[in-house]
């Protein structure tokens, strides 16, 4: 390939992309929670401008952007105007409405690709997705009907657990089915709504791989991060996660395939569960948010580049960084509802940070703000 330059791959959604973005440039941004918050802190080193787009108007990352629009995601007028406005878009949540995505699309550039969306919106197709790249997750089988749950159970087996296909996170659209228990009752608990059907895993641990992938292709991972779920909702991840080399290394591969075969450009977590069989132990996938993470949050202070100024980076197309972790061990800590309001008790404590949303109401099982705690090497 003497003499040959590298061409810039063309834009499948329409518009060129310029390779890279220079100091003063604008990524727009869909969505306006904390995770947009964090990614506009980040962006702001490299240089680079945040334009939020978010139909409520108390969005916390509202308090630290360059501009914001606040309207629906249906309202063509401004959305026009958003993508008029910036110079590349990205979101902060899987669930941006399809025709929103398609409509911004086609005057932008929008990263990672939408039909990353279309996917990872639905858990079955996410499902079918990951099991299409021979890589492992729970038994599952599709429930539309009553009928079909009795036909799920017998295949995946019980206990299970029912979720819903779309829009269920932090454990909202799903019912666990015991062993013998009531099959029905967990069918209306999530108003019949589609659904996928998943064996029960009684996992070791939970395990996270953030990992960034460049527009080149390149891919930096994250160290394999352990999470504890309260309630279903993430509580506590650390560093370094409690598995072998070789486990880890595996789970790295995993996220680096996943992560290639949407040809997938910013960052993508991929949570997992560590099962055990005598000595052994593999992991599941089980589930891909296509988006920056809470698992992730423990690297704005506990790693040499954060998960967010990854994911800038590489929307932006400047190269990624090789993360180091920094500190013997790393632990991050949710505050969740109340427990914000005595935030103020981790800011004297040594290798603590503390992180606030600006959320507003403290409701029960929101996320309020987190808390990273560095151990020195
Ligand atoms: P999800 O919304 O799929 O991320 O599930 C939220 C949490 O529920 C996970 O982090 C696990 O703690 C638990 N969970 C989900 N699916 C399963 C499963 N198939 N077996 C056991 N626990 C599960």
């Amino acid at each position: 390939m003497h003499g040959a330059r590298a061409r810039p791959k063309p834009w499948p959604n329409g518009p060129k992309i310029d390779p890279l973005l220079k100091p003063g440039a604008t990524i727009g941004i869909l969505g306006g929670g904390q995770l947009a918050r964090m990614l506009a802190l980040a962006a702001a080193p490299l240089g680079l401008r945040c334009h939020v787009y978010s139909p409520e108007k108390n969005s916390c990352a509202f308090d630290v952007v360059h501009a914001g629009t606040c309207a629906p995601y249906e309202d063509e007028a401004a959305l026009g105007r958003f993508a008029g406005a910036v110079d590349v878009i990205t979101y902060e949540f899987e669930n941006v409405p399809a025709k929103t995505a398609a409509f911004l699309a086609r005057r932008k550039p929008v990263l990672p690709d939408p039909q990353v969306l279309e996917t990872t919106q639905d858990r079955l197709a996410e499902k079918k997705f990951i099991s299409g790249l021979k890589i492992a997750t729970a038994p599952f089988a599709p429930v539309h009907s009553a009928m079909q749950l009795a036909e799920a159970a017998a295949a995946v087996g019980l206990p299970a657990v029912l979720k819903t296909r779309q829009l269920g996170y932090d454990g909202k659209g799903q019912a666990r089915i015991a062993k013998g228990g009531d099959a029905v009752a967990a069918w209306r608990s999530v108003h019949n709504a589609p659904c996928i059907l998943e064996g029960f895993i009684d996992f070791e641990r939970e395990v996270s791989v953030v990992a960034a992938r460049a527009r080149d292709g390149k891919v930096e991972c994250f160290e394999i991060t352990e999470n504890e779920h309260r309630d279903h909702i993430l509580k506590i991840s650390r560093v370094p996660a409690k598995v072998t080399p070789a486990l880890a290394a595996e789970a790295r591969r995993i996220a680096t395939r996943i992560a290639k075969a949407f040809d997938y450009v910013g960052v993508l977590a991929v949570e997992m569960f560590v099962v055990r069989k005598g000595q052994r132990r593999r992991l599941l996938v089980n589930e891909i948010a296509p988006r920056v993470h809470n698992s992730g949050h423990w690297t704005i202070d506990g790693a040499s580049v954060s998960q967010f100024e990854q994911h800038i980076r590489a929307v932006a197309g400047l190269p990624l960084a090789k993360p180091l972790r920094l500190g013997r061990r790393v632990e991050m800590v949710n505050l969740i509802g109340t427990e914000v309001n005595d935030a103020a008790r981790w800011l004297t404590v040594p290798g603590a940070s503390v992180h606030i949303y600006g959320k507003g109401e403290a409701r029960a099982g929101r996320k309020m703000g987190h808390v990273t705690r560095v151990w020195p090497a």
